[in-house]
């Protein structure tokens, strides 16, 4: 039985990921960080929480990762932690760089001192790509747009460098974006269907979005985390690009979503704020996901529209249970 260590095993995809490796019949370690209150709802309402060996970790601290590796001496580590929310790193750029730069440069080093031989997958991001135009694949330039592409294209190199210079089986995942049910309430595509669902049970009559003509390639996370485990399944380690090919604009999702959701016109819910606009955004993000099916056989499998869908429901079904059936994931 192998063992596996996710850190950041709270999150949608720790969450995830989790399930699959607990199929596969992995023994499943995850690091969780301290918090004044309960932040175990994704794995909860996946049926996993009695099933994973949760260990308390933070990026921001060195002796914690040594310890949770060498706790699960693991032979794979998924670096899913980070300060994730693009949004929220232009307000905390400095914690940005520490914990999803630097933090990654923690992990690594520890794998390198105490495991080896381990084999270590990184989450890295399409917002490394920035703002110019066209398909991205594993060779296109990075000119990220916000710190939090910033600190992805940093822990980026480090893993490439870690790969290189010490022989580390280290693997960088360049996922676009991907969703679920589990996504946090601050990301757009759950904003929208949670809020949409608070509007249909009365709860509120609308609420505010900021650039709506962004266009995302968005998939299924529960896809994406089986290409997470593909990589580390070859012969040699690489760099992926794991996406679906398609582009959506926020606006179609919403539009999609308050039609799944019965509210008519997506007009008559949503205020477009200004204010919560981004400094500085990407337009469009696309990715070539040609490599990991040609090598992976990894695809995505399900489609845009049956994403909306699974979200719409999950949160109206949420309110419908009267709200303590169910956890917030935020
Ligand atoms: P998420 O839901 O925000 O999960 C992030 C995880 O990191 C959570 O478990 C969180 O713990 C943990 N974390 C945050 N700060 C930490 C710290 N200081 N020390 C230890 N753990 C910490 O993000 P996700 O959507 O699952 O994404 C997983 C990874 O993929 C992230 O690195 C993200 O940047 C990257 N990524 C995501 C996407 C996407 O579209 N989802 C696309 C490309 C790359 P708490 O539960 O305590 O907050």
């Amino acid at each position: 039985m192998k063992n596996a260590l996710i850190i950041g095993v709270t999150g949608q995809d720790g969450s995830y990921l989790a399930d699959f490796l607990l199929k596969k019949k992995y023994n499943v370690f995850g690091t969780f960080r301290r918090t004044s209150h309960k932040c175990f709802e994704r794995i909860e309402e996946m049926g996993n929480y009695d099933k994973i060996t949760r260990i308390k970790a933070d990026l921001a601290d060195y002796s914690s990762i040594q310890s949770a590796i060498r706790q699960s001496q693991p032979d794979e580590i998924y670096n899913l932690a980070a300060q994730s929310f693009v949004g929220v790193s232009f307000q905390q750029p400095i914690l940005t760089a520490d914990i999803t730069g630097l933090g990654t440069l923690r992990v690594l080093d520890a794998v390198k001192e105490n495991i080896p031989d381990a084999k270590f997958y990184q989450a890295s991001s399409s917002e490394m790509y920035g703002n110019y135009l066209g398909i991205k694949n594993e060779d296109s330039y990075f000119k990220p747009r916000s710190p939090y592409g910033v600190a992805k294209v940093f822990a980026h190199h480090m893993t490439n460098h870690y790969r290189e210079a010490y022989n580390i089986f280290a693997c960088c995942g360049i996922l676009f974006n991907h969703e679920s049910p589990l996504r946090g309430i601050e990301f757009v595509t759950r904003r929208i269907t949670w809020n949409l669902a608070r509007i249909k049970f009365k709860q509120i009559k609308k609420f505010t979005l900021g650039n709506v003509s962004a266009r995302r390639d968005w998939g299924f996370a529960g896809d994406y985390v089986e290409a997470m485990w593909l990589m580390l399944q070859q012969n040699k380690p690489d760099d992926y690009v794991i996406a679906t090919g398609e582009s959506h604009s926020v606006e179609e999702f919403l539009t999609l979503a308050t039609e799944y959701a019965g509210l008519g016109d997506w007009h008559d819910v949503v205020e477009i704020d200004k204010s919560i606009m981004r400094p500085t955004d990407i337009d469009e993000l696309i990715g070539d996901s040609s490599k990991a099916q040609k090598q992976l056989g990894w695809k995505p499998k399900m489609t845009f529209k049956q994403l909306v869908k699974t979200m719409v429901e999950h949160d109206m079904s949420y309110f419908k249970a009267g709200m303590d059936q169910f956890h917030l994931h935020n």
